[in-house]
């Protein structure tokens, strides 16, 4: 095999999450580098340590403003932007959910009715107030809580991609934890697998070929408990407190930038497959794979990327035919 089709893996565990990088080099410095950079982007990041830029927003909430670095100011404004959507099921300020249902992590149990009430109070988006001129952050209630486990990781995928370009590399694939994102397009194409949900590790259900494109998975089965026989997962419903319940078991987005693909797939899970299709319509440049609990995979168009089933329990269905 040459060198040029050669495809040298390199992992890491951050962010919670199994992170594969693939370089068609063999450069151990290089891929130290990209772990690097993830790991200074979840220090700045994170809400599961006492300590970031975003925890000392949180932490100050009701009380001040903050002032924040550049990346984790726009960062946040992305994120208030998509909660701001109509109908949208994206909220930054989802914190103090997140935190009391604790789901993929140890202690998760559902609370009782009336806390999830309250904590609902302590989850308005437009309480998070933003000032442009001194890049400062602000929640206006004591306990609210920032929370961009449902975009951050999409941001830095496209962080690691302009890095590689930037060191001159024409083609790799950073994976961080089902968040995808390519670069040019390797002899064969990347083929990104589709996870089949509640299977063994590397079962899929089908291939997508994709170039130059990020491929975001967002799946029920990736984070959850399951509690008198009721499953619950970790995408949560803004609106009611507890996680989205609708047909969809996973939704995968296909677009040029993984922060689209990471705020989309938790868009769609709030939409479902038919408001999500429509709402699509508008968006050429980004396209869903929903994964349904009937066994259905339906594409909302199929232009970006070329999609095999390889699993003969599903159904395949196109959306715009
Ligand atoms: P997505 O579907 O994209 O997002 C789901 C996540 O977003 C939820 O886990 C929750 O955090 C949040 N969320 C839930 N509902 C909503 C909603 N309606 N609107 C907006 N956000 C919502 N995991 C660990 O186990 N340990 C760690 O130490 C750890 N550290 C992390 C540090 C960073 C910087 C990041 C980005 C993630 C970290 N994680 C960690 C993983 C994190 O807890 C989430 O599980 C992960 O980001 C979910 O990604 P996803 O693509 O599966 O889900
Ligand atoms: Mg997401």
């Amino acid at each position: 095999m040459s060198d040029t089709t050669r495809v040298y893996s390199y992992s890491a565990i951050l962010m919670g999450s199994p992170i594969l990088l693939k370089l068609f080099v063999h450069d151990e410095a290089l891929a130290s580098r990209v772990f690097r950079l993830i790991k200074q982007y979840e220090d700045l990041l994170t809400v599961n340590r006492a300590q970031s830029q975003v925890m000392d927003i949180n932490h100050a909430a009701g009380q001040r403003a903050v002032k924040v670095s550049s990346p984790v100011y726009a960062l946040i404004k992305c994120a208030k932007a998509a909660s701001e959507l109509p109908q949208s099921a994206f909220n930054l300020a989802i914190g103090p959910l997140v935190k009391r249902w604790r789901i993929g992590f140890k202690g998760d149990s559902v609370p009782p009715a009336d806390e999830i009430t309250h904590l609902l109070t302590l989850t308005r988006h437009e309480q998070v107030i933003l000032n442009d001129d001194d890049e400062s952050v602000f929640l206006a209630q004591p306990g609210m809580e920032i929370d961009l486990g449902a975009i951050a990781k999409g941001y830095i995928a496209d962080r690691v991609r302009d890095f590689l370009r930037q060191e001159g590399v024409a083609q790799g694939l950073i994976n961080l934890g089902g968040n995808v994102q390519t670069l040019g397009m390797p002899e064969g194409g990347w083929s990104i697998g589709l996870k089949k949900p509640f299977s063994t590790a590397g079962a899929m259900i089908g291939t997508l070929d994709v170039e130059n494109k990020s491929v975001v998975t967002s799946g029920v089965y990736e984070r959850f408990f399951e509690q008198d026989g009721q499953l619950y997962h970790h995408i949560l419903d803004p609106r009611t407190g507890y996680p989205l319940n609708n047909e969809l078991n996973s939704v995968t987005i296909v677009s040029a930038n993984s922060i689209d693909g990471d705020i989309w797939t938790t868009l769609m899970y709030g939409m479902g497959v038919e408001k999500g299709c429509a709402a699509l319509r508008a968006r050429p440049d980004i396209e869903a794979i929903f994964v349904t609990k009937k066994k259905e995979v339906v594409l909302s168009s199929a232009h970006l990327y070329r999609f095999t089933l390889l699993d003969n329990e599903y159904r395949l269905t196109d959306s715009t035919v």
